[in-house]
Parts: structure tokens; C-alpha cells; sequence
């Protein structure tokens, strides 16, 4: 592990002009990331700028309706907040398929957003990574690709993004909230992170010398019909090989609103409103699942030995959206759907 030198910031303004102020520097929130890839030798701040001190720990309603939740809110208190709990239940089952207890305790808000990708080769500093060390190549594409992406890749790149939280903040149609040395400006979740073409060291649209100070919701939960529906190795403590964030909105068995996401498939949420837009006034069937299923991974492809991720996701969706049709998340299905 390389030196390096640690300070505090006092509030916002003197975090974003810490950060300005020098470009090897880093944010540490809850560290459970950041220390991580510290200790692989793969991030090296020369300094960090531990923000956990500043006022970004709460959760308020929103004159429209809507939630605003401080960055640093841990993901924990965000899961079990009484609000989330009950008007976004799918984003407090989404945080708590995640991680540990412990970590979640830890981990805040804002580094949820930005953690990194767990490809074992980015991990890895003997072997080539264009994500790591721009213009070294990618050991996966013809590698051990087996958790990789099969949506939205380059030949630079076929990571994933590992967060179960950022897919329903994608499907709720968030918006993250930042500021830098020109001011404020907010994010729409959708565009927050980037998909990998030939610059797949860059994670997110949020620029070095900017702080991520919230996450805003609508006022639109989807409380009575959504699922979290996360497919991993092992029941717990695992990442997504394929995750789905499925929410309707219903009149009777005719679909007035959806909204669909998918994790562990691609290097950012992977929302396609042309797929959503299939749902809208149809009847809540398996058929209809079916078509948008086909629609929303029309151009997935393997990269070798994650091919099955493609019958996997097209599985677990058509899961997600009974589930979420009949009003059962995350269990088997106990209304009839035609
Ligand atoms: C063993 C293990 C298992 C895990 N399993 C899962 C899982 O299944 N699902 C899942 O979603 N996640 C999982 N995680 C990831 C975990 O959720 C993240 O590590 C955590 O959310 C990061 O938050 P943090 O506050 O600790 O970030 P930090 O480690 O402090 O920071 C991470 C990055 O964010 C930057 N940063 C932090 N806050 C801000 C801010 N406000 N503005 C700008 N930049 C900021 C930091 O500079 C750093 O680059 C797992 C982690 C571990 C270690
Ligand atoms: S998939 Fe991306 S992160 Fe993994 S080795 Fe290739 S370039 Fe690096």
C-alpha cells in the first residue's frame, strides 16, 4: 500500500474545493470499497478527503411527494427508513440483497453509486485492463468472462456494474444530485453511468471534481406491484449474475405503467424504454412478459462462458414481472396469470 496523506472536510464548499484542488485526491465515505481496491494497489490517491462529517445523513420527503436522501445515508438506515419501507419497497429489498449487514452499515449512500466493477482481472495487476490501465487490452473478452456483461459491451470492455441498489434507482427514474466548482447540477440516474466503448475507465458522467451530495426520488413508488428479483451463486453475500427491478402500476389486469431494470447484465443499469413502452396498456400475461423480454434483449450477446446469462435473464424477467403482477416479490407466484 502506497502513502498517503488524510484530512477532513468541513462542508461541501471545502470538499469540492479539497477536490478541485488536487486531482490524485479521493473521497472516502464508509470505505468499504475505496480501502479495497487501495490495499490491490489499483486506486492510489495521494490523499483522502474524508467527507463522512458533513451534513448529507438525511432522509426527507419532497414538497412533490418525492424522497431526497443525503449521500452519505448508510445503506442500512436507507433500507430500513419507515418512508422507503413503505412507499419504495422494491429499492429497500434491492439494498438489502446486498453486501452484509456489516457493510451495509458502512457503505453510504453516494459510494453505492460509484463502487466499482468486481471483475477479477481489474483485481488483478499482473494482467491487462483497459478499465485499470487504459490501452492495455481486456483479459476477459477471451478470458474467465463468466460473470461478465452481455449487453451494451465494446471490445474495450465487458464489465459489469456490481450495485443491486443503482438498478431500482434506475427503474424509479431517480435523479442524483451534485456539486463542483461551477455549482450544483442534477443527474438523471438513467444517464449517471456510462456504458465502457473505448473509455471504460470512466465509471459515471460525474466529473473528478465533483461530489455526489444526494439521490432524489419521484413520488412514484410502485408500492403495491414490483419485485427485486436477484440471481447470484449463493443466497447471500454474493454479486448479481442477473438482477431485474420489474414495478407496475395496474387497473385491473391491464398494465397502466411499467418499468423495468436489469443488473449484473451490463456496465450500467440496463433500462430500455422501447421494452416498457410494450407493457403499457397490455394485459399482465406471461405473452406480454414474453414479447418485452425478447425486446429488451434483442442485442445480448456471450462473450463465451457467460452465454447462459442470456437464458438466465430471460427467465428471471418473466419471473420478475408475475411476480410483480401479482403482488407476490421475491416469492412464488400464488395468482393465476394467464
Ligand atoms: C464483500 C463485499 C460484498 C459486497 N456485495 C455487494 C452486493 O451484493 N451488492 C451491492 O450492491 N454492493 C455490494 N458491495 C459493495 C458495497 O455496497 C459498496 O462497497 C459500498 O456501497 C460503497 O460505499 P462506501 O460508502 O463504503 O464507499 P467508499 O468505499 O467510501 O467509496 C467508494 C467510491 O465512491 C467515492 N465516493 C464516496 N462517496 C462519494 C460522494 N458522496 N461523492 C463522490 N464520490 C464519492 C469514493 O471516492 C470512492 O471512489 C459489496 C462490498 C463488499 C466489500
Ligand atoms: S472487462 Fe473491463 S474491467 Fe474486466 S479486464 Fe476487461 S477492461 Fe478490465
Amino acid at each position: 500500500m502506497i502513502n498517503f496523506r488524510y484530512g477532513r472536510a468541513t462542508d461541501v464548499v471545502d470538499a469540492v474545493r479539497q477536490i478541485a484542488a488536487d486531482p490524485t485526491a479521493k473521497f472516502i465515505a464508509g470505505g468499504t470499497n475505496l480501502i479495497d481496491l487501495m490495499k490491490e494497489d489499483i486506486e492510489r490517491p495521494s490523499r483522502l478527503i474524508d467527507i463522512t462529517r458533513l451534513p448529507l445523513k438525511s432522509v426527507e420527503a419532497t414538497p412533490d411527494g418525492g424522497l431526497r436522501i443525503g449521500a452519505l445515508v448508510p445503506n442500512s438506515d436507507l433500507a430500513y427508513h419507515p418512508l422507503v419501507a413503505q412507499r419504495y419497497p422494491m429499492l429497500a429489498s434491492a439494498i438489502l440483497a446486498g453486501a452484509s449487514a456489516q457493510l451495509r452499515n458502512m457503505a453510504s449512500t453516494g459510494g453505492n453509486l460509484l463502487q466499482r466493477t468486481r471483475c477479477s482481472y481489474f483485481y488483478d495487476t499482473a494482467t491487462p485492463c483497459n478499465k485499470r490501465e487504459p490501452g492495455s487490452g481486456c483479459s476477459a473478452i477471451a478470458g474467465l468472462n463468466r460473470g461478465h456483461a452481455i449487453l451494451g459491451t465494446s471490445e474495450a470492455c465487458i464489465a459489469t456494474h456490481p450495485s443491486d441498489m443503482c438498478v431500482v434507482l434506475a427503474a424509479l427514474d431517480a435523479t442524483v444530485h451534485v456539486a463542483g466548482p461551477m455549482g450544483a447540477r442534477a443527474i438523471g440516474m438513467v444517464d449517471f453511468h456510462r456504458l465502457p466503448e473505448n473509455t471504460p475507465q470512466r465509471d459515471t458522467n460525474l466529473e473528478p471534481n465533483e461530489i455526489v451530495t444526494a439521490v432524489e426520488l419521484p413520488a412514484r413508488g410502485f408500492a403495491a406491484n414490483w419485485t427485486y428479483l436477484k440471481i447470484r451463486d449463493r443466497l447471500s453475500y454474493a454479486f448479481a449474475l442477473v438482477s431485474v427491478a420489474a414495478a407496475l402500476e395496474l387497473e385491473g389486469d391491464t398494465i397502466k405503467e411499467a418499468r423495468l431494470a436489469l443488473g449484473g447484465v451490463a456496465h450500467k443499469p440496463w433500462r430500455d424504454p422501447s421494452a416498457e413502452a410494450v407493457l403499457r396498456g397490455q394485459s399482465a400475461e406471461r405473452a406480454t412478459f414474453a414479447r418485452t423480454t425478447d425486446l429488451l434483449l434483442r442485442d445480448a450477446r456471450g462473450s463465451g462462458h457467460n452465454a447462459f446469462k442470456i437464458d438466465l435473464a430471460r427467465r428471471a424477467i418473466v419471473r420478475a414481472l408475475t411476480q410483480a403482477a401479482a403482488g407476490t416479490p421475491q416469492s412464488q407466484s400464488n395468482k393465476k396469470i394467464r
